[in-house]
């Protein structure tokens, strides 16, 4: 399954959000289990977040028009923002759950069917995880991703508490289920963390990535060769947007029609390497000391 917009993938994740919500709270109402119910009710967060991110990946691929002339992309932000902030509370909440259970060990309850159905959620939240995340990578949606990221931890705290129920089964040392917890908690705080540092960054109109200004560096300087110069090249990632200006010196007697053909032929030559990309340039004479005095990236021009 693959689509083209990132938002199509959205209703996915509300679908598995609704299932994976009927199996943990079915699996609450079959077991009567303490442990299953905090499972449950923490459940209702992944159905939010999914209509959320269909309404912010709505918002994203609208055209961009005379209100928000440079589209509203960003808008992925608010989800992966939400997202984020959500998976770091989750690792602090396990957190001081388990140091709790730490200090008073105690014993486990019997799960058996609870914990099979629970297994059904985790493969369902996992698998449509793993969509989520690759047609994220391939569509350059931080909502996508940031979705497929809470999914997963989802899926690590369902691991861990399997894991930790068998080790305390076959070991009788209850420590091992708080210790495995434990570690869980502390993998998904840093994601949580991860998450909002690349939403902040976004936010903040960080620059394109290395590889990427490194395509833009290589095709400018199939044009240094032949004596045209470049300067102030600033770029900036607006979630699957991008956007990239900068000038372009020529010598002052070309015509205005040869200068434009070659702003024009760079502009999409760098469109064609990284699709989604907004280019505006900014033709300059050479000799003239004014092209130079707006080169620094301290002086916006
Ligand atoms: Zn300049």
């Amino acid at each position: 399954m693959q689509f083209k917009s990132a938002r199509s993938y959205a209703p996915l994740s509300i679908v598995a959000a609704l299932l994976a919500m009927a199996l943990k709270f079915g699996a609450y109402f079959l077991t009567k289990s303490v442990g299953l119910f905090s499972d449950a009710a923490e459940s209702p967060v992944n159905l939010i977040t999914a209509l959320f991110a269909l309404w912010a990946l709505t918002l994203a691929a609208k055209p961009p028009d005379t209100s928000y002339a440079f589209g509203q992309s960003k808008a992925e932000y608010f989800a992966s923002g939400l997202e984020g902030a959500l998976i770091l509370v989750a690792g602090i909440a396990i957190a001081f759950e388990a140091s709790q259970r730490l200090f008073h060990p105690q014993p486990l309850e019997q799960i058996g069917l609870g914990l099979g159905l629970s297994v059904v959620a985790t493969v369902i939240n996992g698998g449509v995880g793993l969509i989520l995340q690759r047609a994220g990578r391939r569509l350059r949606s931080i909502t996508l991703r940031a979705d497929a990221q809470h999914l997963f931890t989802d899926v690590f705290v369902s691991l861990g508490v399997l894991l930790g129920v068998l080790l305390v089964k076959f070991t009788g040392f209850l420590v091992l289920d708080p210790a495995i917890a434990l570690i869980v908690a502390t993998y998904i705080f840093w994601t949580g963390v991860r998450l909002l540092h690349e939403t902040g960054a976004g936010l903040l109109d960080m620059a394109l990535p290395e590889a990427e200004q490194q395509i833009i560096a290589d095709i400018l300087a199939d044009y240094e060769k032949n004596g045209i110069l470049f300067h102030a090249l600033r770029t900036r990632v607006a979630g699957s947007r991008q956007f990239v200006s900068f000038h372009i010196l020529v010598p002052g007697d070309w015509t205005v029609q040869s200068g434009h053909q070659l702003c024009e032929e760079i502009e999409l030559r760098i469109i064609k390497a990284l699709p989604g990309t907004n280019v505006v340039t900014h033709l300059e004479p050479l000799s003239d000391p004014i092209s130079w005095a707006d080169r620094d990236l301290d002086r916006i021009t």
